[in-house]
């Protein structure tokens, strides 16, 4: 389990001259401390710019502190296997023609 942890206008995010998340370099905007990993070993600590910080912020609000992300793109292709074809075979006990 990793937990991301983030602490908004964190003074150890002033060392910080990227965003972890938007990758911006704006300096001045990274304000806020990350740290991600297993509780109490995080193995990421990185500096988070403002509008990412409000934004993880927003969502730990709306959702919960404890919420679980799985981030995924959408399926824009259909696969071979989802391909339906047009005449699909009849189901037992519908004998049509009869
Ligand atoms: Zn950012």
């Amino acid at each position: 389990m990793t937990v991301v942890r983030l602490q908004r206008n964190a003074p150890e995010a002033h060392h910080a001259t990227t965003c972890a998340v938007c990758g911006s370099t704006d300096s001045r905007g990274v304000t806020d401390h990350l740290q991600a990993g297993t509780p109490g070993v995080p193995h990421e600590d990185a500096g988070v710019c403002e509008n990412c910080g409000s934004v993880i912020d927003r969502v730990a609000r709306k959702y919960g502190p404890d919420v679980t992300m799985i981030v995924e793109q959408a399926q824009t292709e259909a696969s071979e296997r989802e391909i339906t074809t047009a005449d699909p075979p009849a189901r037992p006990g519908q004998s049509p023609g009869v």
